[in-house]
């Protein structure tokens, strides 16, 4: 009877050393000193309560006199620390999986546009070198897009990249879009050189029809691109170095069109 009581009251101890052990770690994702220090209070704390708790179910439980009573009150004691101590865990991890979604939307989004940013587009272009599947890039450069700042604002500036990045990713669903620059957007998508290139010609096509309407007024707005597909064995820097080599070729062209990479 003495021992079940120890060995709950352990098994209690480990539960909640444990759930602090995970409580700290989120701790150190707090960025405010005061609440940091608060929560690591209340966590030392629970500790030492647990600790003092332990030594005195180890005396009860080896006195012999210690009545029926006594034995039921530890052993509830020991089977509620459990489940606080479940609680705490199940608390921590689900707050620990939001902070690591959170996290992650923030580092791989452009918070301006909403679409994915360079981040999330260096990690798409690493797939696409190692992958066994056709992979193509487009990247789109905004035509005179520093005219919009100049002539209507900076604000109005960052209403046309909304306005591109939905555009976009209206004219090529199923495809991800990114930022990767100021006024540089791009796809990569798992086609062949020839479909990207009609991919990017209906997304050029659309921006050109569709202005952004301000004070009931259309902004007209076009936009050059060049695409290039990964040949086999070919790095990242190798083909952006062709995309953007493309990229530069549609703007010496006269701008709103769409080259292919050689
Ligand atoms: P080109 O046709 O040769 O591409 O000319 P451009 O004017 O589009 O290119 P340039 O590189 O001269 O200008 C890009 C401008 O984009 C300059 C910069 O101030 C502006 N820009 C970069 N990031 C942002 C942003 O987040 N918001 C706004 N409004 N402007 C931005
Ligand atoms: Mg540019
Ligand atoms: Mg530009």
């Amino acid at each position: 009877m003495h021992a079940y009581a120890v060995a709950l009251y352990a098994l209690s101890l480990g539960c909640a050393v444990f759930a602090s052990f995970q409580t700290m770690a989120i701790m150190r994702l707090v960025q405010a000193p005061r609440l940091k220090l608060f929560w690591c209070s209340v966590t030392g704390v629970s500790i030492a309560v647990e600790a003092l708790h332990a030594v005195f179910t180890v005396k009860i439980a080896f006195t012999p006199s210690t009545p029926d009573l006594a034995f039921s009150a530890t052993i509830l004691l020991g089977a509620g620390g459990i489940f606080a101590s479940l609680t705490r865990c199940m608390r921590a991890s689900i707050l620990d999986v939001q902070q690591v979604a959170t996290l992650k939307r923030l580092a791989y989004h452009d918070p301006l546009t909403e679409i994915g940013n360079r981040r999330a587009f260096d990690a798409s272009m690493a797939e696409g070198e190692t992958s066994e599947r056709p992979a193509t890039v487009i990247l789109f450069d905004v035509d005179h897009f520093k005219s919009f700042n100049d002539g209507y604002g900076h604000d109005v500036g960052d209403l046309v990249l909304k306005h591109l990045a939905r555009l976009i990713s209206a004219t090529a669903p199923g495809y991800s879009v990114y930022r990767i620059g100021g006024e540089e957007f791009a796809i990569v998508a798992p086609i062949r050189l020839e479909e990207a290139a009609m991919l990017a010609n209906l997304c050029r096509a659309s921006i050109e029809l569709v202005p952004l309407m301000h004070m009931e007024e259309p902004i007209h707005i076009t936009a050059s691109a060049g695409v290039a597909q990964f040949r086999p064995g070919e790095t990242v820097s190798s083909v952006m170095r062709r995309a953007d080599q493309a990229l530069y070729a549609a703007k010496r062209a006269g701008r709103n069109r769409v080259i292919e990479a050689a």
